[in-house]
């Protein structure tokens, strides 16, 4: 599957995760609301018929049907307290048809009192932990016009949750209504736990497609990055390959291969050729190698001073600029413990790379010295430089610097430099000035 269909897939699965929560949320949340418009039902219900209660025995004092015109306080209490369920009427309708009955003759002489049943209200809401604020009114159920209220509390709040009417009379003029303003906390106790879960999926899910898509874009690097690798080396091994058919093509010819000087320079143009397509096949296997774990060193005794003649030898033998390579060694025969082939490649590398990012002249001095334990070389060069921003990366794998030099490579000539200068338990470092030069010093044990 292409990276461009797997990024369309996240992204509708992240979309459809995230709608699938907010309507999990808005769903909870309009249980929860309807769940308090039950509630305010029940409390209002509840105010009012305290209300009613009051009234009754204030209407019974003013009648004076009580043979004691003071009720006594526990008689009061029975009257305010009077729950018909308990007195066996069950059916809700018929209470509240009761209730209608009583309160229409109740009012003709104690007439209802709105800020009775909001003081009523308050503690019933305080006693089912309902802590928010609210009114009290009377409104027309057919206009829905407000005839009277128990506060002056701005109705233009956030959230308000208005309980069903409970009418007032039979004609359908008045009604009581209980309305919950900004009951936030409660909402939040209730869909609380339902909110902080769909809230961590959906940043778990974010973290997840976020995750993706940075390995996606990261993988398309990589293939990108491949192509390129593949181009380059087939590209590198190319150049010393063709180089060779043209040079042993000529010897072929009597007038070239008779003439010691050209015989002699074509020979060493050929051996030349194969010793780079020779150095990059090693490189790249060397490379494989150490990422497999298989890479073993060949340590024996090395002349430094030989193999670095030797090298400096061959790349002065075949100029491709105006090169001077001077080495400077601290004694004439300077023997460490080490992998020959492989230091040949590694210093091989530095100096190929002096020359490659340098103009058209450029010089190098080759310093080796002793220490107690190790040796330390230093490969100076005139070239272009490494800006600073890049130099902490040239020694990753397949880093290459964009320094506008059109220059053949595959960025891995110094990764296996570091690689096997480690592997010999040494150390590799780089300072470098743009325009002028870089040096890269190297510490290897003596043994
Ligand atoms: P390659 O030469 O194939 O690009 P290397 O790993 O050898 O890969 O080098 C990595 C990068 O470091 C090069 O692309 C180059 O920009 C920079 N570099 C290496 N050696 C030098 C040098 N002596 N002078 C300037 N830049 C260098």
């Amino acid at each position: 599957m292409s990276t461009k269909n797997i990024t369309f897939i996240a992204i509708v699965s992240i979309g459809l995760i995230l709608l699938t929560q907010a309507y999990l949320v808005v769903d909870y949340f309009q249980t929860v609301r309807h769940a308090l418009i039950r509630e305010s039902d029940a409390i209002l219900k509840e105010a009012f018929r305290s209300e009613l209660n009051q009234r009754t025995l204030s209407y019974k004092i003013s009648v004076g049907e009580d043979t004691l015109k003071t009720v006594p306080k526990e008689d009061e209490d029975k009257v305010l307290n009077f729950d018909m369920r308990k007195n066996g009427v069950e059916d809700e309708s018929i209470l509240n048809s009761l209730d209608l009955v009583m309160h229409t003759f109740l009012s003709e002489f104690v007439s209802i009192n709105i800020h009775d049943i909001d003081s009523i209200t308050g503690p019933i809401l305080q006693k089912r932990n309902i802590h928010s604020k609210y009114l009290v009114q009377i409104v027309n159920p057919k206009t829905e016009e407000i005839i009277a209220n128990s506060k002056d509390i701005a109705k233009s709040s956030f959230l308000i949750i208005p309980s069903k009417l409970y009418p007032l009379d039979f004609e359908n003029k008045q009604a009581l209504q209980l309305i919950l303003i900004n009951p936030f906390s409660e909402i939040m106790r209730r869909m609380g736990l339902m909110l902080i879960l769909s809230i961590a999926f959906s940043v778990i899910a974010l973290f997840a497609f976020q995750f993706l898509i940075k390995i996606l874009a990261k993988q398309k690097k990589l293939v990108a990055f491949k192509n390129e690798f593949l181009s380059n080396i087939a590209h590198e091994l190319k150049r010393p390959v063709t180089s060779l058919i043209v040079n042993l093509d000529c010897l072929r010819m009597p007038d070239f291969y008779e003439n010691e000087k050209m015989r002699e320079m074509m020979l060493n143009n050929s051996i030349n050729s194969l010793t780079e397509l020779n150095g990059t096949i090693s490189m790249i296997v060397g490379l494989a190698k150490v990422e497999e774990g298989l890479l073993v060193l060949n340590k024996l005794p090395v002349d430094l001073v030989k193999l670095i003649d030797e090298i400096k030898a061959r790349f002065i033998s075949s100029p491709s600029k105006k090169l001077t390579i001077n080495a400077v060694y601290e004694s004439p025969e300077m023997i460490i413990t080490a992998d020959k082939l492989m230091l040949t490649q590694c210093f091989s590398n530095l100096i190929d790379n002096s020359i490659k990012y340098s103009s058209a002249t450029v010089v190098i001095d080759i310093n080796v010295k002793f220490t107690t334990n190790s040796v330390v070389l230093n490969f100076q060069d005139t070239g272009i430089g490494i800006p600073p921003e890049k130099i902490d990366n040239i020694f990753d794998k397949y880093s290459r610097v964009d320094n506008n030099v059109k220059v053949n490579g595959f960025g891995i000539g110094l990764n296996y430099v570091k690689t096997i200068i480690e592997k010999h338990s040494g150390s590799i470092g780089v300072t470098s000035e743009l325009g002028k030069g870089s040096n890269f010093k190297i510490v290897l044990p003596k043994r």
